[in-house]
């Protein structure tokens, strides 16, 4: 297999494991006919899904990596880091996860006594329709709930004013702590990635300290090429990944026909002089 920088490489999308709206098979035929070549399905906080995802990229001949999004509390913010390429049946990384999806359902239902306060009445119930997976009830399914019920006409419109910060619907939530993130990835012999770091928002100063905390636990990769990074932005962190040393990574973040902007595989490639994650997690891809 031929494991150039510019592979059509997809290691990040969501299903209904997590807060996609495609099942594991579905995410693996549409990646297969979108024409990538190496696949990752990574559900936020959950690995449940890598044994359907596998076998279905198997039986496709689609080589797989597994892979999961870790929601991480850093600095008064929320990180998101990629694991990639683990032992999906590692004890030490099921139960991380387990943990840290504790406590979802308590803030779901601050959440709605939030959004009660502002008019909007039974979002709890309400968002539990849509999702897939009880442990796993996210802002994302309250802001699918909030628009079928007619209270805004898209997601993004749902985050902007009533699931961020200072919004009625938003509760902070603590979620994992960058080094057990890391390492329940590393130790399952994994590698830990940097999801969409121009998402977060932070100072350069706050950026150095992320990279600089995340490559003393053993972090090795970072996302360049994402659905949620503008093109300057590509060019941005592909200076960064190689600064810092880090393995660069490309994944479209899709989760949905109707919401996501970016399909599977549809993102330009990585930059040549970049070193891809997956030649350095080449012996744990499996190859159907
Ligand atoms: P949670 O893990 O419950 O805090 O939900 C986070 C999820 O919400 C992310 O993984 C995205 O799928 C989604 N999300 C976050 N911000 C936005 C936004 N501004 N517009 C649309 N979706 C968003
Ligand atoms: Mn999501
Ligand atoms: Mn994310
Ligand atoms: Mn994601």
């Amino acid at each position: 297999m031929n494991l150039a920088a510019t592979l059509n490489a997809d290691l990040h999308c969501h299903s209904v494991v997590s807060d996609g709206t495609l099942t594991p098979e579905a995410l693996a035929a549409r990646a297969k006919a979108a024409g990538v070549a190496l696949w990752s399905l990574t559900d936020h906080d959950e690995i449940a899904g890598q044994q359907r995802a596998l076998d279905a990229a198997r039986a496709l001949g689609l080589p797989y990596l597994t892979g999961t999004e870790i929601s991480v509390s850093f600095a008064g913010r929320v990180v998101h880091i990629v694991g990639l390429g683990f032992d999906h049946q590692a004890p030490e990384l099921i139960e991380g996860l387990r943990a840290t999806r504790g406590g979802r359902e308590a803030r779901a239902r601050e959440m709605a006594a939030g959004l009660a306060q502002v008019g909007i009445a039974g979002a709890f119930e309400g968002a539990l329709r849509y999702v897939g997976n009880p442990e796993l009830i996210s802002r994302t399914h309250f802001a699918r709930f909030l628009v079928d019920a007619g209270h805004c006409s898209d997601v993004p419109e749902v985050f902007r004013r009533f699931l961020t910060e200072g919004k009625p619907g938003f509760v902070p939530h603590r979620w994992a702590a960058l080094k057990d993130a890391v390492g329940w990835i590393t130790r399952a012999g994994g590698v830990a990635v940097i999801a969409h770091p121009g998402r977060y928002g932070f100072t350069p100063t706050e950026e150095y300290a992320l990279i600089t905390e995340f490559i003393a636990h053993g972090g090795r990769g970072i996302e360049v090429v994402t659905g949620s990074h503008t093109a300057a932005e590509f060019e941005q962190y592909a200076d960064t990944a190689l600064e810092f040393d880090l393995l660069a990574s490309r994944g479209s973040d899709f989760h949905s026909p109707e919401e996501s902007r970016v399909d599977l595989g549809a993102l330009p490639p990585l930059a040549g002089r970049l070193t891809p994650v997956w030649a350095a997690v080449a012996e744990r891809i499996h190859r159907g």
